[in-house]
C-alpha cells in the first residue's frame, strides 16, 4: 500500500467518526467544554462572593466531588499535577539524590516532579498491554540493581537510595497496579500512581472496582486544559491515608499552624492550594463526569468500529478487567519495518495536519531528553518499540452529540 492512501484513510475515518464533513473547522484533540455545565452560574457566584482565592466552599466541593466519584477517601485540589506529584513524592520522603522508579513512556511531568525536590528518574521498560510499566520488567531490573544496605535500598550501580515507583496510567488505560503493588510491597518501595490522564478509569481487582490513583499509597490527577475535566490548571492528590492527606494539605498551605490569628509555621511549605475560582470550574464539570465518560466511550467505540478490519493499524482498547476513560484514542502502526513504520507516520501525521486534524505523536521517550539522558536505566526495548507506532487521535467528548 502507498503512504498517502493510507494516510487518506486515516483522515477520512477521522472525520467520519467525528462527524466533521468539512475542513473548515479544525478538529483538535482534546478541547475543554463547558457548554453542557453550570461552570458559568458557579464562577459568577464565586466571583460575587469575593472569595476567588482558596478560602470558601468550592475547593471543599470539588474534594468532595472527587472523592465520592472515584472512591478516594481523602483528596487535596491543588494547583496542578505536577505540583501533586512533587508533592507526593516528598511525603513519602524522596530527597536529594535519591531514585524514583518510572517508566519512560509518558508525558515529561512525571521525571519532571522527581527532579523539582533533587531526585533522579530510574527508567523501567513497559508493557504493550497496558502502556505502563512493565511488572516483568520491574522485578527484572530490581533483580539486577537493588541491594539493601542498612536497611536502605540502594541501587549498586550508582550507589544511590531507590525511594519509589510511580506507575502511569498512560492515555487513561490502567497500568497493572496489583503486580506492580505486590512488587513495590516485596521491595518495600512505596507505590504512587500518576493518574493524571485517568480520571474515570477503574480496574477490577477481588471484584472490586478500584480508580486509578488508589492501589498506591497516593495517586495524583490533572485538570488541565486537555485533560478530561479542566479547571484551567489544576490537581489533585488522592489518597486513602488519612495522615497523607492531612499532611499534603497542611505542606500545600505554607505548613502554617491552625490558630486563628498568630502565623507560624513549623516547616518549609509550599504555595500549592488549587484558588476557588478554579475549582467552581471543576464543581461544575464533575457533575456531568458521567454524562462525559459515556459520550468518550461511544466515540472510542466508533474507532474501534472504523478500524476493525485495517490491516495497517489497530486501536489500542481498555486493558482485560479495566474500564478506560479512553482520555485519547489512540492508532497503533503495526508494520514490523522500521522505515515503512517511520513513513507511515509521517504520512499520517503531515496528511491529517494539512487537513486541520491536529492529531499527534505519542511522547519521545523521557529517557532521550538531553536532561534525562544519563539516568540509570534498564533495558527499554518494549517502550523503544512503541514509540514510533502509536498516534493520538481527536477524543473530546463533545464531539458526539
Ligand atoms: C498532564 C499530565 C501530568 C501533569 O499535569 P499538569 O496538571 O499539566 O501539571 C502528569 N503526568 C501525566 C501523565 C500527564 O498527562
Amino acid at each position: 500500500m502507498n503512504y498517502s492512501s493510507l494516510s487518506k484513510d486515516v483522515v477520512s475515518f477521522i472525520k467520519n467518526v467525528t462527524n466533521q464533513p468539512s475542513n473548515d473547522i479544525p478538529i483538535s484533540l482534546h478541547e475543554p467544554y463547558f457548554k453542557d455545565t453550570n461552570a458559568g452560574i458557579y464562577l459568577k457566584e464565586c466571583i460575587d462572593s469575593g472569595w476567588v482565592s482558596t478560602a470558601g466552599k468550592w475547593v471543599n466541593e470539588f474534594e468532595n466531588k472527587i472523592c465520592s466519584f472515584t472512591g478516594a477517601k481523602h483528596a487535596v485540589a491543588v494547583t496542578n499535577g505536577t505540583v501533586a506529584l512533587r508533592l507526593a513524592l516528598h511525603l513519602i520522603g524522596l530527597r536529594n539524590n535519591e531514585e524514583v522508579i518510572i517508566p519512560p513512556l509518558s508525558f515529561i511531568a512525571t521525571a519532571n516532579a522527581i527532579s523539582h525536590l533533587g531526585g533522579i528518574p530510574h527508567f523501567v521498560d513497559i508493557e504493550s498491554q497496558t502502556l505502563g510499566i512493565s511488572p516483568s520488567k520491574l522485578s527484572q531490573r530490581l533483580e539486577e540493581c537493588a541491594d539493601y544496605r542498612n536497611g536502605e535500598l540502594i541501587n549498586k550501580f550508582t550507589n544511590r537510595k531507590i525511594v519509589a515507583i510511580v506507575a502511569v496510567h498512560v492515555f487513561g488505560h490502567p497500568a497493572n497496579c496489583p503486580e506492580i503493588l505486590e512488587i513495590s510491597e516485596k521491595w518495600n518501595l512505596p507505590l504512587i500512581e500518576d493518574a493524571a490522564e485517568a480520571l474515570g478509569s477503574w480496574r477490577i481487582h477481588k471484584n472490586n472496582k478500584i480508580h486509578c490513583g488508589l492501589f498506591g499509597q497516593m495517586g495524583i490527577l490533572s485538570f488541565n486544559g486537555n485533560k478530561i475535566i479542566s479547571t484551567g490548571g489544576g490537581g489533585a492528590l488522592i489518597t486513602n491515608n488519612q495522615k497523607l492527606a492531612d499532611l499534603a494539605r497542611h505542606l500545600s498551605t505554607t505548613a502554617k499552624k491552625n490558630h486563628q490569628w498568630e502565623i507560624e509555621h513549623d516547616e518549609i511549605g509550599w504555595n500549592d492550594r488549587l484558588p476557588s475560582i478554579n475549582a467552581a470550574l471543576g464543581v461544575a464539570q464533575m457533575e456531568v463526569i458521567k454524562e462525559r465518560l459515556e459520550k468518550k466511550n461511544k466515540l472510542a467505540s466508533r474507532y474501534i468500529e472504523h478500524l476493525k478490519n485495517n490491516e495497517y493499524l489497530k486501536l489500542i482498547t481498555s486493558p482485560k478487567n479495566c474500564t478506560s476513560n479512553y482520555w485519547l484514542n489512540n492508532i497503533r502502526l503495526i508494520s514490523q519495518n522500521t522505515e515503512e513504520l517511520l513513513l507511515q507516520r509521517a504520512s499520517i501525521l503531515k496528511a491529517c495536519h494539512e487537513n486541520n486534524i491536529f492529531i499527534r505523536p505519542i511522547w519521545r521517550l523521557l529517557n532521550k531528553q538531553k536532561f534525562y539522558q544519563s539516568c540509570p536505566k534498564g533495558n527499554l526495548q518494549n517502550a523503544e518499540f512503541e514509540e514510533f507506532r502509536i498516534i493520538s487521535l481527536p477524543s473530546s467528548p463533545q464531539l458526539i452529540k
